[in-house]
């Protein structure tokens, strides 16, 4: 049966060695601070943004919200985002996603200076990124990056099988990996034979959006297993994309839902408002 990959006790571990760093900066008299803006009234966004104000408090970071009403245009969001890129007092900016449907979301995604832009969504940390020279990671897969570092796995020479090319997951997972020397396949919804491809992997992420698509047959002898789907099933349990009743007596590692991967988003998050501090004030810890 396979190991359980806790990300409850990882993203502490992190947490703990985050809020460290930000104690030495306060000595330094720098103070990281996490701007969010959240525009409407989604009870979803509430509490993620909720979250990542209590996320701010246990590391010990100055968070700053800034509540929009629905009706705000693209204008006024982007004049927000204007006075808090020019605040120097401000290390991270994030936006919560979804917005309303009449705000052009990439206009705002743009508009975050990227030394600030810790979900890095904008272009130019994407384009960072594949080159290796990014400072600013995106917060799921590079939580999924650290999950390995703390089990002792290294990528180097593993066939890495992404399911999913999302921007926000699938695609950056691939970049991660590549950058650690893992041989990377990307699957997704046109690709032909998905079992075949997946029993290759030494790592298998899925990020999907389906519940349990990873079943059983398509997961090879001693696979590390990495579910990074939120389901919500009829009766309201949480789910991954993995069947992991089936899954984890084949795999060698595998991480749960809830309790995995999910947990690890938030750290992730916290740790690029502390590099982005520490880059904007020039100082190597
Ligand atoms: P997404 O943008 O909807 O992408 C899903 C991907 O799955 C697409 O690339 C799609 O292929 C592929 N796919 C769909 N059906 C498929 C099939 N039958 N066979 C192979 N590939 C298939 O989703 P996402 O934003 O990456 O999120 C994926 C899951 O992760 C969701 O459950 C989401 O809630 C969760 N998530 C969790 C976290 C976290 O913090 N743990 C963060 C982000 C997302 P095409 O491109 O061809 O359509």
């Amino acid at each position: 049966m396979a190991k359980l990959i806790d990300g409850k006790a990882i993203r502490e571990f992190n947490l703990d060695k985050i809020a460290s760093e930000v104690a030495q900066l306060k000595e330094k008299g720098v103070e990281p601070a996490l701007a969010v803006i959240i525009v409407g009234s989604d009870p979803a966004s509430r509490v993620y943004v909720n979250n990542k104000k209590t996320a701010c408090e246990r590391v010990g970071m100055r968070s700053l919200e800034f509540a929009m009403p629905e009706e705000t245009t693209t204008e006024e969001l982007l004049a927000l985002i204007d006075k808090l890129n020019a605040d120097a007092s401000v290390s991270g900016i994030l936006c919560q996603l979804p917005v309303p449907k009449h705000i052009d979301k990439n206009a705002v995604l743009r508009r975050i200076r990227p030394e600030k832009d810790v979900d890095c969504f904008h272009p130019e940390n994407v384009g960072l990124l594949s080159t290796g020279m990014g400072k600013l990671m995106p917060c799921t897969p590079m939580g999924m990056m650290k999950m390995l570092e703390y089990e002792g796995i290294d990528p180097a020479g593993k066939h890495c099988v992404i399911i999913g090319r999302s921007d926000i997951v699938g695609k950056p997972m691939a970049m991660l990996m590549l950058s650690k020397s893992a041989t990377v396949t990307i699957c997704h919804s046109k690709t032909a034979d998905l079992p075949s491809i997946t029993r290759q992997a030494d790592i298998l992420v899925a990020a999907v959006g389906i519940p349990n698509f990873v079943t059983e047959d398509m997961v090879g002898e001693g696979a590390i297993v990495l579910d990074v789907g939120i389901n919500r099933l009829e009766s309201g349990k949480l789910c991954g994309d993995v069947d992991f009743e089936a899954v984890k007596e084949k795999a060698s590692m595998i991480t749960p839902v809830p309790g995995g991967v999910g947990p690890m988003t938030i750290a992730m998050l916290m740790q690029n408002t502390l590099t982005a501090c520490k880059e904007q004030n020039n100082i190597l810890m």
